[in-house]
């Protein structure tokens, strides 16, 4: 038996057309899952979609703004008329519209921020839970951000959104756990995406990042892939309600 095979689940992955979602619905589909390629533009989750079967897996694209409930909803459906059910929710997708100071942050921007990254993944948790619960199996995961950990001069709404994506998880972990649904979070160090771009682009900030990184480099979204895999197989089956810092080990210092 292999520990991290996937075969025969069902995975979401919101904002897999780009960056670390993609990179985890890729290698859920290596392992075997049945994938559902998202995120707000059609023909990029097309292309996704076509790359993974190409490459011998299963997946379908249905594009969804995460922020309007309706589409939320279409997603889910289409997924479940597609094929049957939901194992596997990852809820990557999140935004971060202000950069500055805390005494700056628009009220709209704010508002935005707790919106998409906090309230619509309870959303989207509250679809699915019910099946899982049903089935008496189910992992979630939600992306988070070591910024959930420390404080932040510049990305304090974001670094506030990420936090209760940590207590979201602890939550459902402990009100599920007895339905065998296991909820975690991935807090990502900084990943070479074009979310993070401002955060690297500069090669003399890049390498102060890096330098600061005890693995003395910055991510790839790659690097997030295997803690995807291990959450929602076999292998993560009594693991719940955790935060995994997935970061080169940036959160061990006191550095970066
Ligand atoms: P990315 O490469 O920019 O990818 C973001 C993905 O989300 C894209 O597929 C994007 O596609 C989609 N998306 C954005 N807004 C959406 C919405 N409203 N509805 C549906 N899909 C949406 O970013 P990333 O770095 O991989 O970020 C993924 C997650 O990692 C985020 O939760 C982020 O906070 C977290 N994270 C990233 C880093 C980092 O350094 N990169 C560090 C810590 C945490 P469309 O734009 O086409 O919709």
């Amino acid at each position: 038996m292999n520990l991290f095979d996937l075969s025969g689940k069902v995975a979401v992955v919101t904002g897999s057309t780009k960056g670390i979602g993609r990179a985890m619905a890729e290698a859920m589909a290596e392992h075997g899952a049945k994938v559902v390629i998202t995120s707000r533009k059609a023909d990029l989750c097309e292309e996704v979609a076509n790359g993974i079967k190409a490459a011998g897996g299963e997946a379908i694209a249905v594009p969804c703004n995460v922020s309007h409930k309706d589409q939320m909803e279409n997603l889910l459906a289409v997924t479940r008329e597609t094929w049957g059910q939901i194992d596997i929710l990852i809820l990557n997708a999140a935004v971060n519209p202000f950069y500055g100071s805390a005494l700056d942050i628009p009220d709209d921007a704010f508002d935005k921020t707790m919106d998409v990254n906090i309230k619509c993944n309870l959303a989207f948790c509250r679809n699915v839970i019910p099946e899982m619960q049903a089935r008496k199996d189910g992992a979630i995961m939600i992306v988070s951000s070591i910024g959930g950990l420390r404080g932040s001069t510049v990305l304090g709404a974001y670094c506030i959104s990420k936090a209760a994506d940590m207590q979201i998880v602890r939550n459902l972990a402990a009100e599920f756990g007895k339905d065998n649904i296991r909820v975690n979070c991935i807090a990502p160090g900084l990943v070479k995406t074009n979310f993070a771009r401002a955060l690297y682009e500069d090669p003399e900030i890049a390498k102060i990042r890096a330098d600061a990184t005890p693995m003395r480099r910055l991510g790839e979204p790659e690097d997030l892939a295997g803690i995807a895999v291990y959450l929602a197989s076999k292998a993560g089956s009594w693991t719940t309600g955790q935060v995994f810092c997935i970061d080169g080990g940036v959160t061990t210092t006191g550095e970066g």
